[in-house]
């Protein structure tokens, strides 16, 4: 019989990539989606497909799915650093109170369990590259705690149900990832940097630009999910996931706009409280547990989110 998964944040960036990628598998797919950061448009070729359904769901609120369910991914949260002021409580919410939630069903479906989780754990890391070992300096109460330590929290969580409950459960750190499916307004460098450069506006670069960012694209990123999930014998393993390939913002910003053919300026806008100065993951785990390293260039996926952001029109 089809196995089948649930994707919570299935309508959003990631989440989509990742149910599309299921259902290429054959796996039953379950998605649910409260639509707010996530958009109808990123699953739209889905919707009427016979292995496919959509739940119109907050992830806060307990999940009832009659069934099988095999596979929890949980993959629900804003994940932009503009969301989290004006989203704070929200992403709270979705990663703790929302992370239960996708836990108890586990539990009770006796699933299989991966969390999203995020190199924002390590906050602005003092060790570089980004351990799984590495403890993280995270602030509790700055601008960008509450995702930090909400993911932090899920983490703390999925391990307690590994304990308490017998929850099979892995935990992914996601690095800086983007690729189609990004919103246009959704704030990060990518999508931000990308718009600009096409509309010829001035491109923002936060600070002196030295700060340094790893990029993965979304293709490779699934692909390391998928086998941090459907290998056995990995419950209680926590492993980054991300292109060990490092950039200075500045780098970012002229690689976009020579790929663009932009005239856009550069230009300096102040840098926002603990951005964190350096992100770099060591996959050296990754490799080792899950025979995985992402593939894709930078500059070859730079330029299919390129393409994606000028079919937006
Ligand atoms: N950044 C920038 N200009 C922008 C958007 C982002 O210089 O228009 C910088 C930001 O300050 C950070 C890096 O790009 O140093 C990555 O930011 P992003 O919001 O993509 O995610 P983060 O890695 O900080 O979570």
């Amino acid at each position: 019989m089809a196995k089948t998964a649930l994707v919570t944040g299935g309508a959003g960036f990631l989440g989509s990539w990742m149910c599309e990628r299921l259902i290429s598998e054959g796996f039953g797919v379950i998605c649910l989606d409260n639509v707010g950061s996530g958009s109808w448009r990123n699953v739209d070729h889905l919707i009427g497909k016979k292995n496919f359904k959509f739940i119109k769901q907050d992830v806060t609120k307990p999940i009832k799915i009659g069934g099988n369910v095999d596979y929890v991914f949980s993959m629900a949260s804003r994940a932009s650093p503009v969301d989290f002021d004006e989203h704070a409580v929200d992403i709270l919410m979705t990663n703790s109170l929302g992370t239960k939630n996708a836990l108890d069903l586990a539990r009770k479906k006796k699933a299989r369990f991966l969390l999203a989780s995020s190199s924002e754990v390590y906050g602005d890391p003092l060790e570089h590259p980004q351990k799984e070992t590495y403890r993280g300096n995270v602030s509790t109460t700055g601008p960008r705690s509450p995702y930090d330590e909400s993911k932090r929290f899920a983490e703390a969580l999925a391990f307690a149900y590994l304990r308490n409950y017998k929850v099979d459960v892995r935990v992914a750190r996601i690095f800086n990832t983007y690729g189609p499916r990004m919103r246009k307004d959704d704030g990060r460098i990518v999508p931000n940097f990308i718009m600009q450069a096409l509309k010829g506006r001035p491109i923002t670069v936060y600070g002196n630009g030295s700060q340094t960012r790893s990029f993965c694209f979304v293709d490779d990123l699934v692909e390391g999910l998928v086998r941090l999930m459907l290998k056995d014998g990995l419950s209680g393993q926590v492993t980054n996931i991300g292109n060990p390939r490092e950039f200075t913002v500045l780098e970012v910003a002229k690689l976009v706009k020579k790929l663009t053919d932009s005239r856009s300026k550069i230009i300096f806008k102040p840098l926002p409280k603990d951005d964190p100065a350096r992100r770099k993951p060591d996959i050296a785990k990754a490799k080792k547990l899950l025979g995985w390293e992402p593939k894709v260039p930078f500059e070859k996926g730079l330029l299919e989110t390129v393409d994606y952001f000028r079919g937006l029109g």
